[in-house]
């Protein structure tokens, strides 16, 4: 194991020495957050340290909706959440993807504006349609975002769902070029990245803060944690992970598919990918089991899954599973994100919840402004 004290005269130059502002994780808010930092200070030594030889969190395994809000997920949090809660909430969604279209333009990620179908068994009523109308063009500006849309249902040859009610404003990306965008987009501007190195403890204590690895201590002037789920095991937050399983089918011929679409309140959620069907979620069916950080799959979810993906998405469709993986995703009581000072140059932006690609880039921002 190659320790940082035995690198190179230029190795610890370039990447270990003199660090400005070091940045613990590389998914989207890290990156947007260094992004940002170097913006504001082209001269300081922004370093992203990463514990995978990917970034390893939610950011590159997401299901890639950029998405702000379905009825049937916001008659939910309107039932659970104070209602000025869940608007703060969508106004973040909302502004966190136009800031994301500010550092990635929409054709570097593959944005499609295909819109979102929320699939039903009961219809919704035409008031609280209306009422969504109302609250989102306040926040947003667009009219008549969501509308009944059911024909799409037959359209689609979905069975077991009677009702699809449309939001007009929302699409899908690349979640794949997304994180290449941002890496690029670091690169250039000249932040430097340290992979495979995983943080295990933070010293906060004097001006000059400093953070172990298994290659050794780094020190710098300010810290920014990133690592959303994983969190907790750095610092104390109340932060904590959850499991969403997805699975990615093989390319189907004639596929009648076009759009994102969510069913039971956003717990699942599928998508057309190149002629295949992507489909996740289904934490709902086992909260104890799921809130782990393990990023294996399971039979009993899986098996859930793929008979949901046969019977009521692709019925009589002939195909075969070809990818099928786990990601983590950040959570806590509320759904709100936790962006904080901790102490002077030492910020956190963690638990993004189910909702990361669309207010990561705003986290990212406001930690940077958080930092001196
Ligand atoms: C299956 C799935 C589907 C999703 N679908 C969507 C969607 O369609 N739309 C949407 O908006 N959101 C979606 N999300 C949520 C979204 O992906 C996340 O909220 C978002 O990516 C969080 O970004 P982040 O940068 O905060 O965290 P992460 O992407 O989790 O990044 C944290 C990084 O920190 C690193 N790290 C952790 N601990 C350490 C350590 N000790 N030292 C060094 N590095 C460390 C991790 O390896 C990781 O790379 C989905 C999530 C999952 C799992």
């Amino acid at each position: 194991m190659l320790n940082y004290e035995h690198l190179s005269f230029w190795e610890k130059r370039t990447y270990t020495e003199e660090i400005d502002t070091l940045v613990i994780g590389a998914g989207i808010v890290g990156m947007t957050c260094a992004i940002h930092e170097k913006k504001r200070h082209p001269h300081r030594k922004i370093v992203v340290v990463e514990r995978g030889y990917l970034p390893t969190g939610a950011s590159t395994k997401n299901a890639g909706f950029a998405c702000f809000g379905s009825p049937s997920e916001l008659l939910d949090d309107l039932q659970h959440i104070p209602e000025k809660h869940v608007w703060e909430t969508l106004s973040m969604r909302y502004e966190g993807l136009q800031k994301l279209f500010e550092i990635v333009p929409k054709h570097a990620i593959s944005y499609s504006a295909c819109g979102s179908w929320d699939l039903t068994k009961n219809p919704m009523e035409a008031d609280f349609i209306h009422y969504l109308n109302q609250q989102v063009e306040r926040i947003t500006g667009i009219s008549e975002v969501y509308s009944d849309d059911s024909v799409k249902i037959q359209a689609s040859q979905f069975e077991g769902f009677n009702f699809a009610y449309k939001n007009r404003s929302e699409g899908s990306i690349d979640t794949g070029r997304l994180i290449e965008a941002l890496h690029r987009k670091c690169i250039e501007i000249g932040v430097h990245f340290l992979f495979g190195s995983e943080v295990t403890s933070i010293s906060i204590d004097s001006s000059i803060k400093s953070v172990n690895t298994q290659y050794g201590c780094l020190n710098s002037h300010q810290i920014a944690l990133c690592t959303n789920a994983f969190a907790q095991q750095l610092m104390p937050l109340d932060v904590h992970p959850a499991r969403a399983q997805v699975m990615v089918t093989s390319p189907i011929p004639n596929l009648s598919i076009e759009g994102t679409f969510h069913f039971d309140a956003g717990y699942y959620y599928f998508r057309n990918v190149d002629n295949r069907v992507l489909f996740g979620g289904g934490r709902n069916q086992a909260f104890q089991e799921e809130s782990t950080d393990s990023m294996e799959t399971t039979k009993r979810l899986q098996n859930h899954l793929e008979s949901l993906l046969r019977t009521n998405i692709l019925p009589n469709k002939v195909f075969d599973i070809e990818y099928r993986w786990a990601g983590t995703l950040g959570i806590g009581p509320s759904k709100e994100p936790i962006v904080l000072q901790i102490s002077p140059g030492v910020v956190a932006g963690v638990r993004m919840g189910g909702m990361g690609l669309a207010i990561g880039a705003l986290i990212g921002e406001k930690l940077s402004k958080l930092l001196k």
